[in-house]
């Protein structure tokens, strides 16, 4: 078995240990892999070993992989920060986003996604932690974002993602996701098909599926240390 086989084994059964010690349904909760700055050959690793989710952050690295992988049944998400004049590459080669914090953006993408192709799935990031330096949308301007998205034709709203502050205090981090947890509750009250919370990394995924998460993005437990990103 490869390193990484054997690390998403580790990972899934850590997985599903949590989920049945919070009573959550494993199967609910997508094992969204990580893999930016990985080589291809990491990504058929892990592929072989049963993951059909990808994350990738570097738009440029990203497409060179989708092509070089397109005959693989991979089901590719866009994860990293997305400047508005980048959103047509996304419209045209991702499953899923994460990080839109604009309408802007939004309506980009939908003007952009080519229509043979399904709605582009999307969730709206949240900047949870309420960090200056952090992207996302303000909890206070997430009801008129999410209401804006929703009619637009070409995406989907699926649900929120968040990247909380890096901590080790798992309290912390539970309260955080938590946090999350009641704004997609309450969202769902008039979005009912709402049905994702992207939250959980390698650091505190356990505490965001105690807390409800339903895709955790996971990069370093399954294919080890990143080296630092040069600038591209
Ligand atoms: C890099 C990254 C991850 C994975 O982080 P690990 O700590 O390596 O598991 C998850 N989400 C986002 C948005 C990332 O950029």
């Amino acid at each position: 078995m490869s390193s990484i086989a054997n690390n998403i084994h580790m990972v899934q059964q850590h997985l599903s240990e949590t989920a049945k010690k919070y009573n959550r349904n494993s199967e609910e909760i997508t094992l969204l892999a990580v893999s930016k700055t990985r080589p291809v050959d990491d990504i058929k690793d892990a592929y072989l070993a049963g993951l059909r989710h990808f994350g990738e952050n570097y738009l440029q690295e990203s497409l060179e992989k989708i092509d070089t992988l397109k005959s693989l049944n991979i089901c590719w998400h866009f994860i990293g920060p997305l400047q508005s004049n980048k959103t047509r590459a996304v419209a045209e080669n991702f499953h899923w986003l994460h990080t839109v914090a604009r309408f802007k953006i939004g309506q980009r993408l939908s003007d952009q996604r080519p229509p043979e192709m399904p709605p582009l799935n999307i969730c709206v990031q949240v900047n949870i932690s309420e960090e200056e330096s952090k992207s996302g949308c303000s909890v206070a301007e997430l009801p008129k974002l999410i209401e804006q998205l929703s009619q637009l034709p070409n995406i989907i709203v699926r649900g929120l993602m968040a990247i909380p502050t890096a901590t080790d205090n798992t309290e912390l981090q539970r309260k955080t996701f938590a946090q999350m947890k009641q704004l997609l509750l309450e969202l769902q009250q008039n979005y009912p098909h709402l049905d994702t919370l992207s939250m959980g990394m390698s650091g505190d995924m356990a505490a965001a599926v105690a807390e409800g998460s339903t895709m955790v993005r996971i990069g370093t437990a399954i294919f080890g240390p990143r080296a630092p990103k040069t600038a591209q």
